[in-house]
């Protein structure tokens, strides 16, 4: 399947009444010897229900991965807070690595790092099911070669070593390693972009549906955004460290509000190598230590007015923008 075509997934189970993970007015800040605090996560809020795939997009440097990290309990927060199942995760269980945390578990983007070269994948996996019983959930008799077939490889891999395998197939060991630990709640950072174009659908597709049939919630963090729609119910735009956009996949994509969103989409190599527009998205992403004032994109934004460089806009009704808001 090439990027695209309609996808054909498994049907998303309805939403709970209680989302999987709720993060509420998120602050994560990086302090570096003689500089400023650095706030890479400013203030996000965000929901990720029972069945759901989330895509948190946005540049390299928008914060996305350093949220993801805070999710997982890697990295304390500063302020706000992250609900798991609606129980809080303070940083202190975080520091703790509270049990309930192992409920959450990461694909990180390196396959190739995040795996053992010296351990035998299926020992790998089994550290995963180890996990799970950890809480007191299971043993049920699944073994690290049922994990594998899951992820498309053969039981007969659980005895070969990482290196042994594709970047495309190690990223299906981590995956079955996640999985053996029964994640209410997978978490991808990244998870195809260091692999080849054929790798990245299939691996993307299969993190989805993998994380649908068990019941468990995806937040599949991205800075592909074909990607993103091929497999998100829901995507959220993250730039320098606050969501601008949020909204059913479809529908942000058929109707991007933000300037941002707009110009990521606009970005997008089509088939005939043409973007969808004329990129209009001059500059880099500016240093989160010193944000600009006011809405933190007016200095690349195309649609700029009269106090976009004084008023901060807050996210109201799925977007961040005072063209939205202001009388
Ligand atoms: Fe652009 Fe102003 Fe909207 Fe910010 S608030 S995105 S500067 S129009």
């Amino acid at each position: 399947m090439t990027l695209h075509q309609t996808p054909h997934l498994t049907p998303v189970p309805a939403p709970g009444p209680t989302p999987l993970l709720s993060i509420e007015d998120l602050v994560v800040q990086y302090r570096r010897p003689g500089a400023e605090p650095t706030r890479a996560v400013a203030g996000v809020s965000l929901e990720v229900r029972a069945g759901e795939v989330v895509g948190l997009v946005g540049e390299s440097g928008c914060g996305k991965s350093t949220l993801a990290r805070a999710v997982c309990g890697l990295t304390p927060a500063k302020e706000g807070t992250i609900a798991f199942d609606g129980t809080p995760v303070t940083p202190l269980r975080v520091r703790r690595r509270d049990p309930e945390l192992t409920r959450v578990q990461m694909v990180f983007q390196d396959p190739y790092g995040s795996l053992n070269p010296r351990r035998r994948v299926g020992t790998q996996i089994a550290d995963g099911i180890r996990t799970a019983a950890g809480r007191g959930e299971g043993p049920d008799g699944a073994t690290p070669e049922d994990f594998l077939t899951r992820v498309g490889l053969s039981a007969g891999d659980a005895g070969r070593y990482p290196q042994e395998f594709s970047g495309g197939q190690r990223q299906r060991i981590a995956i079955a390693r996640a999985l053996a630990a029964r994640p209410r709640l997978l978490v991808g950072d990244e998870p195809i972009s260091a692999l080849d174009a054929s790798a990245q659908s299939q691996v993307a597709t299969l993190m989805r549906s993998l994380a649908v049939e068990s019941g468990a919630g995806l937040l599949f963090i991205s800075h592909d955004l074909s990607v993103v729609r091929l497999i998100a119910d829901r995507i959220a735009v993250m730039y320098l460290g606050r969501i601008v956009e949020t909204g059913p996949t479809a529908e942000v994509w058929a109707n991007p509000r933000h300037p941002y969103t707009r110009a990521l989409l606009a970005a997008i190599p089509q088939p005939d190598g043409a973007g969808r527009l004329p990129a209009e998205l001059p500059g880099d992403v500016p240093d989160p230590a010193a944000p600009p004032s006011g809405c933190r994109f007016h200095p690349r934004c195309p649609l700029a007015f009269d106090g976009c460089d004084r008023e901060d806009p807050h996210l109201i009704a799925g977007v961040a923008c005072r063209l939205y808001t202001a009388a």
